[in-house]
């Protein structure tokens, strides 16, 4: 059913679990009729706290008509290797797990507050700055905090102050179709900031529409673990005793000198002026790697690091750096204009940053890697050959068997937890949620790290050996 020459249009792709919401569908000047200012195709967030292209059945059965090449997981579209060898033929490096590529560090930014405001090291918030100082784009698209029904949402910042507002990794579903419509509508040169996948719909894009390869002239990606549902935060807010309408917004990683960096605080403010705080450890789904919430299009992605982005940017999550409770990026300059600016910025002291190989950034991501490499070869494999996506990973299910079931473990919690809690919410018994959630975790956290009971249990069964280095949130 996904693979070509099957009919590909938003049904299919959504009805395939493969929609990541990127919005770049809705954002098609096709899905504007002519004469009318409003868009057909609309981007929604559904009842299970994801966003889909929301329009009129034949919209959704045909899509705009490049649709097949721009959706970021169409089986017609090119796959990052295609877009990559296009993109920076001339690249120093090449590595199959981190892509093409010039240089390599790790560091953070050393010039103002980008650091502390930062998730990480604040790279991202400081190269899309010196983008916009030096002149070399107009405006940058990327995530911002904002009031209304949602908490976040993609905006275009023109400014270093205004760009600012928009540090930190946000954890929620985020679409582009408003600023990929803002960009055609507006004359200039852009920036986007974005997960892999997202950044991977806008090369596509590109490659399509003359416009937008002219205005979008740089791409900074974000590594990506895994995208959370809207149904994340009000989990958290449930789970910290406030209604998830009280929300104003919410700091997934405050910054605390007395944590490690990899031991995530989550930070709420309420409308009413007060701030929550919990470790993530502390609840539910705080086990990044157990898969809660986790958006169903990520189980088949085999990007971990950007590969199409001009310059990408990860934690360091491998010590010292996984301690330091300030943030360490690792930064991976794949276009040589970019890697010009980053020597740049380490030449004037502005950036404190190291240079590194593939086999380094590859350490820091170790977690991802084997969920995007291994787990997504044993869940090609779970599927049958005519409904299997078409990835750059073959089918592959020879795995030990713990390994196996930690797959389906974090699979069957990633399945699952989004409708339970609907469920439980709908019963008017999220304690029903609560008690499957921590039964669900203890069964995963016991196959990855011989937690518990169960896990010693498991563990003296060979081959059972602790994976060599993790992203320190637990992720397996
Ligand atoms: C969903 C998600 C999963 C991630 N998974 C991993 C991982 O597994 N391993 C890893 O090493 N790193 C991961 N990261 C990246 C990491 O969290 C940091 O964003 C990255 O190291 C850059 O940090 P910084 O301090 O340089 O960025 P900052 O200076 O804080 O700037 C971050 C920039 O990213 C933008 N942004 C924030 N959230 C989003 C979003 N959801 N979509 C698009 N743009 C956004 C902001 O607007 C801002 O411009 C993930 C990020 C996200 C959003
Ligand atoms: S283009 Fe994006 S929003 Fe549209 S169907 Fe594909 S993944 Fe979903
Ligand atoms: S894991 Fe892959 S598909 Fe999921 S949000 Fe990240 S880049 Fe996109």
């Amino acid at each position: 059913m996904l693979r070509a020459p099957v009919h590909i249009a938003p049904a299919s792709i959504v009805r395939a679990g493969l929609c990541i919401g990127c919005g770049s569908c809705a954002a098609r000047p096709q899905a504007i009729p002519e004469g009318d200012a409003a868009p057909v195709a609309r981007m929604r967030l559904d009842t299970l706290g994801e966003l889909r292209p929301a329009a009129a059945t034949s919209w959704m059965r045909e899509g705009p008509r490049d649709f097949a090449r721009i959706c970021p997981f169409s089986p017609e579209a090119p796959d990052e290797d295609e877009l990559a060898d296009a993109l920076f033929a001339s690249a120093a490096h090449s590595d199959p797990r981190i892509g093409r590529f010039e240089r390599a560090y790790v560091g953070h930014a050393a010039e103002g507050d980008y650091r502390q405001r930062g998730s990480s090291g604040g790279m991202a918030g400081w190269t899309a700055a010196e983008l916009l100082r030096r002149g070399l784009v107009d405006a940058v698209a990327h995530v911002l905090p904002v009031e209304g029904s949602r908490l976040f949402r993609y905006g275009i910042s023109r400014s270093p102050l205004a760009l600012a507002r928009g540090a930190k990794s946000r954890y929620y579903p985020v679409e582009m179709s408003q600023v990929l419509r803002e960009i055609r509508e507006t004359p200039g040169r852009y920036a986007v900031v974005g997960v892999p996948c997202f950044v991977k719909a806008v090369q596509l894009l590109r490659r399509e529409d003359a416009l937008m390869r002219e205005r979008i002239v740089f791409t900074l990606g974000l590594f990506c673990g895994h995208m959370k549902s809207a149904l994340l935060v009000e989990s958290f807010a449930r789970q910290l005793g406030v209604a998830p309408r009280d929300i104003l917004t919410v700091d997934f990683r405050l910054k605390d000198p007395s944590r490690p960096a990899n031991r995530y605080t989550l930070q709420i403010t309420l409308r009413d002026g007060r701030l929550l705080q919990r470790d993530w450890f502390h609840l539910i789904e705080g086990d990044w790697g157990s898969g809660f919430f986790q958006n169903p299009a990520c189980n088949f992605c085999d990007d971990v690091v950007a590969e199409t982005a001009d310059i990408s940017f990860g934690d360091a999550w491998v010590e010292p750096h996984a301690s330091d409770w300030r943030g360490t990026n690792v930064v991976i300059a794949r276009s040589p204009e970019l890697a010009r600016l980053i020597e740049a910025g380490i030449a004037q002291g502005r950036l404190a940053l190291s240079p590194v190989d593939a086999d380094f950034i590859a350490r820091t991501q170790a977690a991802g890697l084997r969920q995007r490499r291994e787990g997504l070869a044993y869940r090609l494999a779970l599927r049958t050959p005519a409904s299997r996506p078409r990835k750059r990973v073959r089918a592959g299910a020879s795995l030990p068997w713990r390994r196996r079931l930690i797959y389906r473990a974090r699979a069957a919690i990633s399945r699952w937890s989004r409708p339970l809690q609907r469920a439980a919410l709908a019963l008017h018994a999220p304690w029903l949620y609560g008690a499957w959630g921590r039964a669900a975790l203890a069964v995963y956290q016991g196959l990855a790290y011989g937690r518990g009971r169960l896990g010693r249990a498991l563990w003296r069964v060979p081959p059972l050996r602790p994976p060599p280095d993790g992203n320190g949130q637990g992720v397996d």
